[in-house]
């Protein structure tokens, strides 16, 4: 793991390498974002940039050293990673507590210690207080980072703690580059797991080609249903077994963005930015159904409901609000609103 190998978030990356090569360092580092945006890599990243034997002077590991590689294995003395055990476990107090022990000792064998708390959101109240102890008195030659994708699960007095270094979404076309090059997906795969992905590298590499293409087949269909005039106590069981379908309920909607995007673009009379291009006969067809603005306002209904099923989870809610929204636009014919508004 290389800084220059990374994708995505510049700014974050270019802080950290700068840490590196000039050797300076906060004792307490927290890194948001969402899953699957290189925050756990970035911080291996900056453990190898301080205790690499072979570093280069802008702060880059050489990936080939035995420090290097004893990072890479876990085995190295001086950086350590804490995870919460199991799936949906905590991080436990008394591992807190080993490590607020250890973080006061002096560097085995590398320059610098380095404590990753992955997770760190899935801390309970004593072992976040037994860490607060760390924050506040940083040992002069350890390093705490603490790695969460749900900040405001953390203490405020942790929190407050910690120099905060933000990751965002990656970018979609960096990511089908990647997918390709080092997945070994093919072209299209890789350009349709990134564009579903919502940025996240985690689940581009989740979701699998052959359920991205029965997704996007579902979600078309549920557009032209849209457009053509339902009944809400029609839509009512189509909310309710979209909100029962899981961990596919993400992708489906950052596909529907996808479709929308390219209905969008199509309506605007901008045909070759389509994305989906082996789906175009079908989108030439649903586009005239209704107006830009209507389409342009139904993207911006689902990315509503993504965001809000991100944070909270009334989930059948805000998908019946969801799909009346937009077959409200979507079954406005584009032909009838621009005679509506002719003077
Ligand atoms: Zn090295």
């Amino acid at each position: 793991l290389l800084f220059s190998r990374l994708i995505g978030n510049r700014e974050a990356l270019g802080r950290l390498r700068a840490m590196a090569a000039s050797g300076r360092v906060p004792g307490s580092l927290l890194f948001v974002g969402p899953e699957g945006t290189g925050k756990r890599a970035a911080a291996i990243a900056l453990a190898k940039g301080f205790n690499c034997s072979r570093v280069a002077p802008g702060g880059e590991p050489c990936e080939e050293c035995a420090a290097c590689l004893r990072i890479d294995r876990g085995e190295h003395p001086d950086v350590r990673r804490l995870a919460p055990e199991g799936k949906g476990g905590q991080l436990r107090v008394d591992a807190v507590r080993e490590l607020v022990r250890e973080i006061q000792f002096r560097p085995f064998e590398g320059r610098r210690r380095f404590f990753i708390l992955d997770e760190a959101d899935r801390m309970n109240e004593s072992a976040a207080n037994a860490l607060l102890k760390s924050l506040e008195e940083p040992p002069p030659s350890s390093t705490l980072i603490l790695v969460t994708a749900h900040e405001g699960d953390l203490l405020p007095t942790v929190v407050s703690r910690c120099q905060k270094i933000r990751f965002v979404p990656l970018p979609i076309e960096e990511m089908a580059e990647h997918l390709s090059k080092s997945h070994g997906l093919s072209g299209a795969e890789a350009a349709l797991a990134a564009a579903v992905s919502g940025g996240s590298m985690k689940r581009a590499l989740e979701i699998r080609a052959e359920e991205i293409q029965t997704l996007r087949v579902e979600a078309l269909r549920l557009l032209e249903q849209l457009a053509s005039e339902m009944k809400p106590s029609e839509l009512f069981p189509l909310a309710d077994a979209l909100s029962r379908s899981g961990d596919k309920l993400e992708p489906f909607l950052q596909l529907m963005l996808g479709l929308l995007r390219d209905l969008t673009a199509v309506a605007a009379g901008e045909r070759e930015k389509t994305v989906h291009v082996d789906l175009r006969p079908a989108l030439d067809s649903l586009a005239p159904r209704a107006s830009l603005s209507s389409w342009l306002e139904a993207y911006a209904q689902v990315e509503q409901a993504v965001r809000a099923l991100s944070v909270y989870a009334n989930k059948r809610l805000t998908l019946e609000t969801m799909l009346l929204e937009l077959s409200r636009r979507a079954a406005t014919p584009a032909s009838a609103l621009a005679g509506a508004t002719r003077p």
